[in-house]
């Protein structure tokens, strides 16, 4: 998606250990314009699958997810990575390793609103080792509910997540594919084709 690439390539930072920031366009600061274009994109390379929820992860996940979901006219659902005081029991959990943020959440989403015969498109900000994508596969499949796809805005394809995905019998569509953050330089995957 060149629009995103562009917003990567001239706002983007890579940080120490092979990690991008993006906080003026879609972690911290939100650019709308391309948020609405990439919940368009996504709509666009989804639409063979049937959808009736999408489920994303607080708080990077909200923006591309609520308007990939505005545009499906479905509810879009965000796990929560703290159980929430007002949350009863009745939720389904799964733990996330982030690689980040050297952390483990458990991330966690209300029985009530996920239901058996739902497909659901899960969307997230990164796509690194997967740790994120999967949990939320897996509280989906603890519903019940199908998994129609998983939808990334940046995938770090020098890190195995999206392999992991694959494998485990996913749909993945990334936005943009990042092959190498070396040397800070961001080089997307089609580049390094061309250039090889
Ligand atoms: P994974 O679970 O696939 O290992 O990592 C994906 C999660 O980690 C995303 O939800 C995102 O919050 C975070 N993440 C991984 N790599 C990066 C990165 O390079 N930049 C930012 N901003 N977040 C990342």
């Amino acid at each position: 998606m060149e629009q995103l690439k562009q917003a990567i390539q001239t706002k983007g930072t890579v940080l120490a250990n092979e990690v991008l920031k993006v906080d003026s366009f879609l972690n911290h600061q939100i650019d709308p314009k391309l948020a609405v274009a990439i919940g368009k994109e996504f709509v666009e390379r989804f639409k063979s699958e049937t959808i009736t929820k999408v489920l994303t992860i607080e708080s990077s996940g909200i923006a591309p997810g609520l308007t990939a979901a505005l545009e499906l006219d479905v509810s879009l659902i965000f796990a929560r990575k703290k159980k929430s005081l007002t949350m009863n029991d009745d939720v389904y959990t799964a733990s996330v390793y982030s690689y980040t943020k050297n952390e483990t959440n458990e991330v966690t989403v209300s029985k009530a609103f996920l239901e058996g015969d739902d497909h659901v498109l899960i969307i997230d900000d990164f796509l690194a080792n997967g740790e994120a994508a999967l949990g939320l596969a897996k509280v989906t499949e603890q519903s019940g509910a199908t998994v129609a796809g998983i939808g990334i805005v940046i995938e770090k394809s020098f890190q195995n997540g999206h392999k992991k995905l694959t494998e485990a019998g996913y749909r993945v569509e990334s936005l943009a594919r990042i092959q190498s953050l070396k040397d800070e330089k961001v080089t997307f995957v089609e580049e390094a084709k061309v250039t090889n």
